[in-house]
């Protein structure tokens, strides 16, 4: 007798099964027919998925667009300097009230990972303890990670250290950084040590945002990875953006990939992002400014896509669904091949997943009860429709359903409800 089996779904790697879970533990992946249940999913021609992670957030500044006034530029300095007017004025019951309801939105996509920076230039740390209270709140159906960012500089605003180690004091699980926002290169380098010595003395993992420029000679991804390989750090640690890899000299980045292998550093761009934010300096032509995704994936580096924003002052739109993420990162880095296309659920999944060290994820005996029915035959065309989140399971219970968006047609001749499902060949 199971508590709930979702029954006759179709996995990402296209087998059909049916999953028996008890309490919050998947103990079968299987043909159950027959089987008894308290509670049974119909998923048959659906697509069933572990859930959606997103290795890259600002839960601290979401749903705060707007406040107070919106970013006229569109760039990301405009942006930053928006964020230091608007954490003068927001209260701490603000930052968890907006964060509790993106959560919301989170579970109703299925998204049941969240990896947030928060900012710890604010001598009160009133973002830090307010993502604390929220980190607590959700922890029955969202696993919430923070990260410890020093938004204006580790060195360049002059509490941010200290602040930065107190977050970490205060129960900050990942060591966050800006590198390329310190004064000088130098600087910036140095950060990167520091940072890095101080994850390896908390065994704490690292994701600094790296290199999120244009210009090319911005390497501190570069001492990431060797910092990562002195203090055994490998698998631990990640570099967000690194959007200037995408204006470096060719020769370099071949010595720069392998590094980064070896070094076990993990890539997070975030495409929405980026491709906003990046080559507002250009003329044309106009670089995209994402970091070079398959490039890294031949080199056998972990990459995964990260959303970073959602109506806030750096980014006026935003879903909390992954998929959107995924299919803008699909189109700006080219990745159309069927097996790209599939590489990109993956990465919005089992490999955001395994950057943020989550244990017990995935759909076989004995992972968590955590999953995502969708209305999508395969990851293929979820990405295509980005279509209704049918139903989704955190810790085996129920915590969301949707119906299905089909529209009623009134044309003669024509079928009365159409969903945009499509089946290759005849
Ligand atoms: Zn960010």
């Amino acid at each position: 007798m199971f508590d709930l089996i979702v029954k006759g779904g179709t996995l990402p790697d296209g087998r059909v099964a049916d999953i028996g879970i008890e309490g919050d533990t998947i103990s079968a992946v299987e043909d159950l027919s027959g089987a008894e249940a308290g509670e049974v999913i119909d998923a048959a021609g659906d697509l069933v998925s572990p859930p959606f992670v997103d290795p890259h957030f600002h839960l601290d500044a979401t749903l705060s667009y707007g406040l107070p006034r919106i970013n006229a530029s569109g760039t990301l300095l405009e942006g930053i300097g928006l964020w230091g007017e608007l954490k003068q004025i927001v209260t701490q019951d603000e930052m968890v009230e907006r964060a509790l309801s993106y959560c919301d939105w989170a579970a109703s996509q299925g998204l049941l990972a969240i990896r947030s920076h928060v900012d710890t230039c604010d001598d009160r740390l009133l973002g830090v303890e307010a993502m604390l209270e929220v980190r607590e709140r959700v922890r029955d159906y969202i696993d919430l990670q923070l990260v410890a960012f020093p938004q204006d500089g580790f060195y360049r605003d002059p509490t941010a250290r200290a602040n930065t180690i107190r977050a970490l004091d205060m129960g900050v699980d990942v060591v966050g950084g800006i590198p390329h926002f310190e004064r000088t290169m130098s600087d910036g380098a140095a950060s990167v040590r520091e940072l890095c010595e101080i994850a390896a003395d908390r065994s704490l993992m690292v994701d600094l945002h790296c290199d999120e420029s244009d210009d090319p000679l911005s390497r501190h991804v570069e001492t990431l990875a060797c910092e990562a390989q002195r203090l055994g750090l490998q698998g631990r640690v990640a570099g967000s953006h690194l959007t200037s890899m995408h204006s470096m000299d060719n020769y370099y980045v071949s010595k720069l990939l392998p590094l980064m292998a070896e070094a076990g550093v993990a890539a997070i761009p975030n495409p929405l992002i980026n491709i906003t934010l990046q080559g507002r300096h250009d003329t044309y032509p106009k670089r995209r400014g994402l970091t070079r995704v398959k490039e890294m994936q031949a080199h056998g580096i972990t990459v995964g896509w990260g959303q970073d924003c959602v109506l806030d002052p750096w980014y006026s739109l935003g879903t909390a669904d992954m998929l959107d993420v995924a299919f803008m990162g699909m189109h700006v880095a080219q990745m159309t091949s069927p097996e790209d296309m599939a590489r990109c659920f993956d990465m919005v999944t089992n490999q955001n997943a395994q950057i943020l060290g989550l244990e017990g994820y995935g759909l076989a005996p004995g992972k968590r009860a955590s999953l995502v029915v969708l209305d999508a035959g395969t990851p293929i065309e979820a990405l295509r429709l980005r279509p209704a989140r049918l139903a989704v399971v955190s810790n085996g219970k129920v915590i969301s359903r949707m119906p299905r968006e089909d529209a009623e047609l009134a044309l003669p001749g024509r079928p009365e409800t159409v969903r945009r499902r499509h089946k290759a060949g005849r």
